[in-house]
């Protein structure tokens, strides 16, 4: 597609445009998503413009989505890109995207992710998507590519303890950028420790100096070698179960046990919620009747202000922690945090106000 085209259709998918949404939904492409975050001052950009550099000289196509969550208001080209954009200005093999702005269609990592998805099907080898800081919406974009390098810079001390844990978590590629300047050994040492007390996932941690071109291939090369990830968070989805708020476990059983047939396969109290459960699996989920024990639990609660009837719904989902960063950024009301159930499963419950009118929960096995 030509660039101009390009550019318009990608404004359409940042303002929710129906036609240009449903038309990325219908396509997709192999190009490799590659997240790069990172606090401010890291030297993103330049990171940036050095694996572009390098990519388009193997003969790689590159999209470049820039993303700056904080400039809303100017709805323009960050700075960066204009001289960016003259640097590449006569290249058609690299396309550069600014998104500053909510797109309609939800959050900014939803659009985002929309854009990325158009370029993709726009056959680029490589989407670059760029973020600026280290917030929420940050985090967010980061998990939907399918490789993210987070950069650090030396000298950052203590702040590499301090840089949120969730930012840590997403990385699938250190960078130490400025590896030049004294102290990259220590940040890399301190990057090690980090990485010893988590998860025990091997890492690569990798030096560069993007102003110079030095390390980038090697980071090239690291970021091929990841496992990439699902293409977007929302990949499966399975209706794990249906709660039915009754006042009577007997008296709903004596329908869908005695009459309908279904099998109870286990009862459970559960003392914190303050309800009797009775489950009857179907298929692979299965219909859960709730049954308060006390008048001020919520279940009765329930009954009270709409009588007996459906409760909720509880989706099945591949990365729950994922997917609760994506829905607050793009502004669902999601009552507390995740957490562990009886079985062990993480959950958590999104407000009906968000959903449609019906309580949503989600689950993780
Ligand atoms: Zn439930």
């Amino acid at each position: 597609m030509e660039q101009r085209a390009l550019a318009r259709r990608a404004t359409a998918i940042e303002r929710g445009d129906p036609e240009a949404l449903a038309y990325v939904r219908e396509r997709s492409g192999p190009g490799l998503t590659v997240g790069i975050t990172g606090p401010p001052g890291a030297g993103k950009s330049s990171l940036v413009d050095a694996m572009a550099r390098l990519l388009r000289s193997a003969g790689k196509t590159v999209a470049v989505i820039a993303v700056d969550p904080t400039s809303r208001t100017t709805g323009g080209a960050i700075l960066g890109d204009r001289i960016r954009m003259r640097q590449h200005h006569a290249d058609p093999g690299i396309f550069i995207r600014s998104m500053a702005t909510r797109g309609s269609s939800g959050g900014l990592a939803q659009a985002t992710a929309n854009v990325a998805r158009l370029f993709r099907a726009e056959g680029f080898d490589y989407i670059l998507i760029e973020t600026v800081g280290v917030g929420q919406d940050e985090v967010a974009i980061a998990r939907l590519a399918d490789v993210t390098v987070v950069v650090l810079v030396p000298g950052m001390g203590d702040d590499v303890q301090a840089i949120k844990a969730g930012i840590m978590e997403i990385a699938d590629v250190f960078a130490i950028n400025k590896a030049d300047h004294p102290g990259a050994d220590q940040t890399e040492r301190d990057i090690q420790t980090m990485l010893s007390l988590g998860h025990g996932r091997a890492t690569p941690i990798v030096k560069t100096v993007a102003t110079e071109q030095i390390g980038i291939g090697e980071l090239l090369a690291a970021i091929e070698a990841s496992p990439r990830r699902a293409e977007t968070v929302d990949a499966s989805f399975e209706i794990d179960h249906l709660g039915i708020a009754v006042r009577s476990l007997d008296q709903a059983l004596a329908f869908y046990e005695a009459q309908l047939g279904m099998t109870v396969q286990s009862r459970e109290v559960v003392a914190a919620e303050k309800v009797n459960v009775a489950m009857l699996p179907a298929a692979d989920s299965r219909i859960e009747l709730l049954e308060p024990t006390d008048t001020d639990s919520t279940i009765a609660r329930f009954i009270e202000h709409r009588g007996e009837g459906l409760h909720h719904i509880a989706l099945r989902v591949p990365d729950l922690q994922a997917l609760v960063t994506c829905l607050k950024a793009g502004g669902a009301r999601i009552l507390g945090e995740p957490r562990s159930g009886a079985g062990g499963h993480l959950y958590v419950f999104v407000h009906p106000a968000s959903t449609g009118g019906v309580l949503l929960e989600l689950i993780q096995k």
